[in-house]
């Protein structure tokens, strides 16, 4: 029988272990860490799953969470320039936050309780080209880590060679929900973004503060000064960036509760956007496949690196239910099918992250303070790259919708 392994335990590797579960088939993932390890480890992240990603958990069965514990509804906006600066857009379908800890752990128990097998070890290149002799097809899910390098870059969309933003996240206690609950976007020029995301983590519902600072900015402080090396310190550093940029979270702030939740609940650094390519044929004719980070990386602002792993993961568990010959037309297929919505997602959020601002994003921005239709779609299209990317993808399609969407 077909027998598939999945290198990495992340979202990615998890859902396609899942798929492949529900269709019977011998998975074996490959991790090199526990269920423990993780719950007991650094927050990956800050990550907002959109409804699409929702759905595919609804169908796998490990939607475990409680609607009122995840969700959220709304992106409420604070534009930095302009006369007008708040407004507001929505989602058709709530999207939802679990603190991975907590999410990826259970995903694993899910997991293995259907049947499917965890290794835990760590991997070189040459363990995971040596997996082709033990299964039919070995996907590769590590990461944006060095091993993600086993599959070469694709320059046309990988148009940066540097972070284009300093990264500092924190789960923090004592900042008051907003009313729907939503996240709130800050964008302030010559400093950064600021996303406030309701998250569910160990504490109940906490706000994942998400620094997205420009590498020379005020704001990138706070992914460089190290939290453990002061973390009173890097607490009132916090809070002075709040008072100086973001009015509309000041407003939010109970500076007696404000506290990271626990210690463990920061993660500072930086991302490279790369999109690589979907597989390479090893020497001996066999192939490995590429899905989630470690295919496609993206900056974390437009929350879309998770989505798109999911959807990456469905894709390749559809294309193995009817086709279980994993030869070259096998990955092209796989790359046929999913290139449309990564190959937007890439390019919508590295068109957001372009140095000195692409002209239609100030556009967009200064357009939807009064434009309700219009805030709602670009909300909305964060459950769908392809089309936030028709939205943005230049100034003449901005343009036309606002164009389409003024007065509706
Ligand atoms: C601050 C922040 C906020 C984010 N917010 C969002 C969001 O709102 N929405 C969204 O969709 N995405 C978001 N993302 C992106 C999202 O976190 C990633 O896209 C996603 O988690 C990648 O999953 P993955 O399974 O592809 O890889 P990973 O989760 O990185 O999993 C890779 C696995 O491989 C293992 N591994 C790697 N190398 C080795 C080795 N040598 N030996 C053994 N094991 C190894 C790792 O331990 C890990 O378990 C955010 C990211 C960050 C940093």
């Amino acid at each position: 029988m077909t027998s598939i392994g999945i290198v990495g335990s992340g979202v990615s590797g998890l859902h396609l272990g899942l798929h492949l579960r529900a269709q019977d088939l011998p998975v074996t993932i490959y991790a090199n860490k526990t269920p423990e390890q993780i719950a007991e480890g650094r927050i990956p992240g800050s990550i907002a799953h959109m409804h699409p990603t929702r759905a595919i958990e609804k169908e796998l069965g490990i939607d475990h969470w409680r609607a009122e514990d995840i969700e959220y509804i709304r992106h409420w906006h604070y534009n930095g320039w302009g006369d007008d600066r708040t407004f507001y857009g929505d989602f058709a379908e709530p999207a939802g936050v679990v603190d991975y800890r907590i999410y990826l752990p259970r995903l694993m128990r899910d997991f293995t309780d259907r049947g499917g097998s965890i290794e835990y070890r760590e991997f070189s290149r040459e363990f995971i080209e040596g997996l082709t002799e033990h299964h039919d097809l070995v996907v590769v899910a590590v990461g944006k880590g060095d091993l993600a390098g086993i599959f070469p870059k694709r320059p046309e969309h990988s148009p940066y060679d540097a972070p284009q933003r300093r990264l500092a996240v924190g789960l923090w206690k004592g900042v008051r929900h907003r009313e729907p609950n939503g996240v709130e976007v800050n964008i302030v020029p010559g400093v950064g973004e600021l996303l406030a995301i309701p998250i569910y983590s160990f504490s109940g519902r906490v706000h994942a503060l998400l620094f997205e600072s420009l590498p020379d900015g005020p704001q990138a402080v706070l992914a460089d000064q190290k939290y453990e090396d002061d973390p009173a310190a890097y607490r009132e550093a916090t809070i002075r960036i709040l008072d100086e940029f973001y009015p509309t979270m000041v407003e939010r702030l109970d500076r007696d509760a404000f506290a990271l939740q626990d210690d463990r609940a920061i993660l500072q650094g930086a991302v490279t956007p790369v999109m690589r390519e979907d597989f390479v044929e090893l020497p001996g004719g066999k192939f490995l496949l590429a899905m989630g980070d470690a295919h496609m990386t993206v900056d974390p602002v437009q929350a879309q690196g998770a989505n798109s792993g999911v959807y990456s993961a469905k894709v390749i568990a559809d294309t193995i239910r009817t086709d279980r010959v994993f030869d070259r037309r096998f990955f092209e297929k796989v790359a046929m099918r999913r290139r449309e919505r990564l190959e937007s997602a890439t390019d919508w959020v590295n068109t957001v992250i372009r140095p000195g601002g692409a002209e239609q994003m100030g556009l967009l921005f200064s357009e939807m303070v009064h434009n309700q239709a219009l805030t709602d779609r670009f909300t909305e299209n964060f459950s769908d790259p392809v089309r936030q990317y028709d939205l943005i993808g230049s100034i003449a399609r901005v343009e036309a919708a606002i164009a389409e969407t003024a007065g509706a």
